[in-house]
Parts: C-alpha cells; structure tokens; sequence
C-alpha cells in the first residue's frame, strides 16, 4: 500500500548521511540527535515540547502516566481505533469507556459523548482516525464542562488541522506515532508527546526514562520508553519532506475523489470544510466490501480493513460488559470499510488500474 523505498530514494544520500553522523558519534541513547529533532518538531507542530519517545502507544502510555491515571478513573475514548488507544487506558488500571463513532467520519460522535461522563471520569482520547482530525471544539467544549483532560490520539494525523489548529495542538498533549506505514515514518518504532504543558512535558520526559530526572534517583515509576538516536536522526531528514508528501497524499485523494465519487456502491471518505485531512488512510465504505478487498487481492493491489473488530468486542475487554450492538456504527464501519492505496509517490497510472479494477469489482 505505501512503496517506503520509493519514497525514500530521492533522499537516500541524507538518510545516509545522517545514519553516518549517528554511527560516528558514538551517542545512541538521549543526546543531541534526539534534542535537535525534538525541536525541529515543536517547531513544526507549533508547541512549546515534544517528548520523543519509543512509540505512539508508549507515548499514549507515558502521557496517561503524567497525568496519574490510576485504577477507578475512567477514560472516553472510541471503539474504532488501533487497540492502543485502549489498551494503555487498561494497563493503567483504568476504565475504557466507548462511545460510538460518527459515520461519516469515523471519528467519537460528539453528540453521544457527554452522556457517558460520570464522577470517576478523568479525561477523554479523541482519536484523529485516518487523518482527519475529531470535533475538537465540541470534545473541548464537553471537557471544560466537566473539568475533564483532552489527550489527543494523533498517531495517524500529523499535519492534520481543525479550525486551524494543529493535531496535538488541542488538548492538554497529542500523541504522535513514527511507525513506518503513519505519514512520517521511522526506520522501526518511534513516537513523540506534544504539550504546551511545562509541568506535563517534564513529568513525561522523567518517565521516558524510569522516572529519573538525575540518573539512579527516581521521583517516579516510569518505563525505558525513550526514542533511538539514529531514529532521531533520520526523522530530522524527513521531516523537511513531510507537508510535500502531505501534498501527495491529498493529490492522490483528490484523483479518487474525481473518479469514483459519483459511483454507485461506494462512499468516499469526506472531509469537513475548513479541515485539513492528511489522508495517512484512504478509507472506502462499501457494502460489497469483501468482493472488493479480493478482487484488489486478485490484482495484486494492496489493501486492509481498519479495524476488522471493533474494540468493545475484542476478547482482552469481554470484562468490560459490552455486547454486539452496543455500537452499532463502529460494528458497521467494521463491516463496509476498505483501505485503499494512497501513497504519496503513486503514479498516475497505477493509480488508473486501481480505480478501474474498483469500478469493474463494484458492477
Ligand atoms: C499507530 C497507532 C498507535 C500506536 O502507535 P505505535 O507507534 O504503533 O505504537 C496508536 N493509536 C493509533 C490511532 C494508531 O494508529
């Protein structure tokens, strides 16, 4: 679905000089390769820290931490997301609380989330899914009213906008993924915490490293979720490169768009006026969803459901006590939606194919 070579070969030599630079200093842990791209990345998100840590579920995990999440608390989140956004609600000893999705934009339905808050609700984590940001002004505005926090699960969403805003940039910190296949990609994990909370960003960056911020004395219980040097480095590469692939990405959309949005038996993701959407997925609806995915298979043509099981039916949250139908549109989506390629480097041609096989698949 994402040709990484091919996005990476034009800048082949600096990713090699950088990988150089790191092999040379000697400095693989912390350092300044991690500082420099942690302020080139507060810079580019426009907040006053990033935190770079070892993944986007770690940084979920670490940011929760900051903000003592503790058993009893209970966590508003949404059941159509990757399984981290729940899970570090749970390893924290907390409650997940679903709330279901908007169809339209897969993303929490604002107009079902106030009703869930009760006395031992601490905070919500929206998720940006896809790459098309959450109400925010509503979750903020329900948050207020409740004096509850607002992480933002930004993982699939850098360079995504609401109202002008930045993801991340909304709540009290956003979380950011670097797993290969999100917009902008390490070469494995990696992930960053964004804030404009000294406090919150020097508790995360204790945590980051067992809860000491001078070596052997520890004023927390954290985790070794620190990010690679050489991680860091290489994202200082490609993070000039970010809004050029962005571009791509809304390129390719846009073709799809013009192809297929009148089409019969299919359903376009949309985007909210004013937004912008980083497409970091292209998610199709469609009722034949299975005959797609395998003619596209057939064809040699890559795509994936996210997500097949929605997360109050996972097995691990069966103590949770929610049933089949208790989100009727997070089981749907789950049903009719398809991932289709949308990488940034896709050339017009191949781009042609899919969309003909997709219009042949769906008559
Ligand atoms: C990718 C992702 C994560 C986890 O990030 P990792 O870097 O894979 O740990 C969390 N939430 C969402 C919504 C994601 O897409």
């Amino acid at each position: 679905m994402l040709n990484l070579p091919r996005l990476h070969a034009p800048i082949e030599s600096e990713l090699k000089a950088a990988f150089d630079a790191a092999l040379s200093s000697g400095r693989f842990i912390n350092g300044p390769f991690v500082t420099r791209f942690e302020s080139e990345l507060a810079a580019h998100v426009g907040v006053a820290h990033a935190v770079g840590v070892s993944s986007g579920t770690d940084a979920l995990l670490a940011t929760m931490m900051a903000l003592r999440v503790k058993p009893g608390d209970r966590v508003i989140t949404t059941p159509y997301t990757f399984f981290a956004t729940a899970g570090c609600i749970s390893r924290l000893g907390a409650t997940p609380v679903f709330v279901d999705i908007d169809p339209e934009s897969f993303n929490i339905d604002v107009a079902r989330l106030e009703e869930a808050v009760t006395d031992d609700t601490v905070g919500i984590v929206p998720v940006h899914l896809f790459g098309r940001c959450a109400d925010m002004t509503e979750v903020n505005a329900i948050a207020a009213r409740h004096d509850l926090w607002v992480l933002e699960d930004a993982a699939q969403a850098i360079g995504a906008t609401h109202a002008g805003a930045s993801a991340g940039t909304m709540g009290i910190a956003g979380t950011f993924s670097f797993f290969p296949a999100k917009n902008l990609g390490a070469f494995g994990d990696g992930g960053a915490v964004v804030t404009d909370d000294d406090d919150l960003a020097d508790r995360i960056r204790a945590l980051r490293g067992h809860g000491a911020k001078v070596k052997y004395y520890h004023d927390l219980v954290g985790g070794n979720f620190r990010l690679d040097a050489l991680q860091a480095a290489l994202l200082s590469v490609k993070l000039p490169h970010l809004a050029a692939w962005e571009e791509g990405r809304r390129r390719v959309a846009k073709k799809y768009g013009e192809a297929l949005g009148e089409f019969p038996g299919i359903v376009l993701p949309s985007v909210k006026k004013g937004d912008d959407h980083v497409f970091n997925q292209y998610v199709v609806r469609c009722d034949a969803r299975d005959d797609l995915k395998t003619a596209l298979e057939t064809a040699g043509i890559g795509c994936a459901i996210y997500y097949p099981v929605p997360l109050h039916l996972q097995p691990c949250f069966a103590d949770l006590g929610y049933n089949v139908g208790d989100f009727p549109q997070a089981e749907r989506a789950a049903m009719e939606t398809l991932a289709i390629p949308v990488d940034p480097t896709m050339e017009k041609n191949d781009q042609l194919l899919i969309i003909n096989l997709i219009k042949k698949a769906l008559k």
